[in-house]
């Protein structure tokens, strides 16, 4: 489903995961051949106290390890928040940017999304910039220009596949069991790849784009071959190794 764009499947652990659950990381870890990881890009988003473990975990193998949210200041007087370069420290690539629960619990804006995206980027890590409707934004034929404001603002300028990765995940997709059909992810990444392609130019061509909301083992292999979807953002189905597993297995 991609040309010339390695695809990547991404683990979104969310809020769950106690020191146990490096038993996850290590089962993953060893469920994967060396020629699936050949072909494929894997990552694995814990929570923040789980970050060092699960890079200690998955030492020697290919598998990245990255953070679900961030601070977009280097440093400072922000209690409770972890900064870019914290993440990077302790041997991350990645921190997702702009998670709709970010954006609905906590009220992150698209300016919000893109100062944390710079943030990522200053850092080193690759931001995996998340964009994508509600069902009522949906129902009333808005779907194509939220997204595509999300995207317009939250990316930074200049973006390359080396620092960014975008993720769309239709709100109402996410923890649901309901999934758009494979037409209408077509058309939603077919408009958000002709903006990158615009924005950025060459590089932009280079940027990949995952679709994310209940994507399980059973219905991976359909939705990861619509047309420019190049990857996978996964959340419930990462918290079991069997299941991360067989998505990663639908390529
Ligand atoms: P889900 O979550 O796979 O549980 O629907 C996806 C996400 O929120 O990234």
């Amino acid at each position: 489903a991609s040309e010339g764009r390695r695809p990547l499947v991404a683990g979104n652990w969310k809020m769950n995961g106690l020191r146990s659950s490096i038993a996850t990381v290590e089962a993953i870890r060893d469920g994967l051949s060396p020629q699936l990881l050949a072909d494929i890009d894997v990552l694995i988003c814990p929570p923040a106290t789980l970050v060092s473990a699960c890079v200690e975990a998955v030492k020697g193998s290919p598998i990245a390890i990255g953070g679900q949210n961030l601070h977009a200041r280097p440093n400072g007087a922000f209690t409770g928040s972890i900064s870019a370069e914290m993440f990077a420290d302790l041997g991350a690539s990645y921190v997702i940017v702009g998670h709709s629960e970010r954006r609905a619990y906590h009220y992150e804006t698209d300016d919000g999304v893109h100062a944390k995206a710079l943030g990522a980027r200053r850092a080193g890590l690759r931001g995996i910039i998340c964009v994508g409707e509600t069902m009522e934004e949906r129902q009333q034929g808005r779907a194509l220009d939220i997204v595509r404001a999300q995207l317009a603002i939250g990316i930074p300028k200049g973006a390359t596949a080396e620092d960014t990765v975008i993720a769309y995940e239709p709100v109402w997709a996410i923890g649901s069991g309901r999934t758009p059909t494979p037409k209408e992810i077509a058309e939603v990444h077919a408009s958000l790849r002709e903006m990158l392609d615009k924005m950025a130019g060459t590089e932009g061509a280079k940027i990949r784009i995952l679709y994310g909301g209940s994507v399980k083992p059973g219905n991976a292999r359909e939705l990861m071959a619509v047309e420019n979807v190049d990857g996978a953002l996964v959340g419930g189905a990462s918290l079991v190794a069997e299941d991360f597993l067989g998505i990663c297995r639908a390529y």
